[in-house]
């Protein structure tokens, strides 16, 4: 068993130094994918971005058969040219896609939600996704379909799938036909209705052709890494998706 989404101290957003991720990792009996966030072009600070020769000048004698090094770059209108210079010259074990900022604002920030009713919210964030699978065919995995769910700011966050059905259907339909994989993050599989929703995408993304998912729990701490795998498998295998994970960019079958 694999974590593929695992942040280190490289990220701006967390404080874990990469031997507490390794030990906590070797702990639990599984093995690693970091995936440091690379937002370029984030709207503020320039915040999100990292060196990566120094990440792998540091990080480079950590790499094992259980500890691999890939990256979280965030799939953006004006980022296509880096980010496909990045997964080029460098050599990834994995590179995750990612949606976390929408029209150049944040996600997470209440204001992308101000005025907006959570049908257009959500469309407009699927929207922002289907473009970003379009146009960045060399992303091995999509992150976190459900990462809307996690910090809009209305009472009911959960992602009806039937009430977005034509926007997530070209979203897997696109990843299926590029033969990439689907992450099932773990971070919200510790709630049974939210599993129930999360089903009928996955399920979706089988019957439009997906094979393969990727199980990550985007831990930015050592208690976060590997939490809710078991529902992960089970989700997987209730959708007749394969659990798998990669190295030198190449899939393998967990
Ligand atoms: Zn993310
Ligand atoms: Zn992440």
């Amino acid at each position: 068993m694999f974590d593929t989404h695992v942040h280190t101290s490289i990220s701006d957003d967390c404080k874990m130094p990469i031997e507490d991720a390794i030990k906590r990792a070797k702990g639990l009996g599984i093995g690693m994918v970091v995936t440091d966030h690379m937002d370029i072009n984030y709207p503020k600070d320039n915040l999100f971005v990292f060196d990566v020769d120094d990440f792998f000048n540091r990080y480079e004698k950590y790499r094992s058969d259980k500890v691999l090094l890939g990256i979280e770059m965030g799939l953006r209108p004006d980022a296509i040219d880096e980010n496909r210079n990045l997964e080029k010259n460098y050599d990834f074990d994995y590179v995750l896609g990612s949606i976390h900022v929408v029209n150049s604002v944040d996600i997470y920030e209440e204001r992308f939600y101000l005025e907006k009713s959570k049908k257009e919210a959500y469309v407009e964030y699927f929207k922002a996704m289907l473009d970003g699978v379009r146009e960045n065919e060399f992303i091995d995995s999509l992150a976190h379909i459900d990462y809307i769910g996690r910090y809009a700011k209305y009472d009911d966050t959960e992602i009806y799938y039937d009430d977005y059905r034509e926007v997530i259907d070209e979203i897997l339909r696109e990843v299926a036909m590029r033969e990439k994989s689907l992450e099932i993050n773990t971070r919200r599989l510790g709630n049974r209705s939210t599993l129930n929703e999360l089903f009928n995408t996955y399920k979706r993304f089988y019957e439009l052709g997906g094979k393969t998912v990727t199980i990550g729990s985007d831990g930015h701490t050592t208690e976060s890494i590997g939490v809710n795998f078991k529902e992960a498998m089970e989700l997987a295998s209730s959708c007749n998706l394969r659990p798998v994970y990669y190295k030198r960019r190449k899939c393998e079958y967990i």
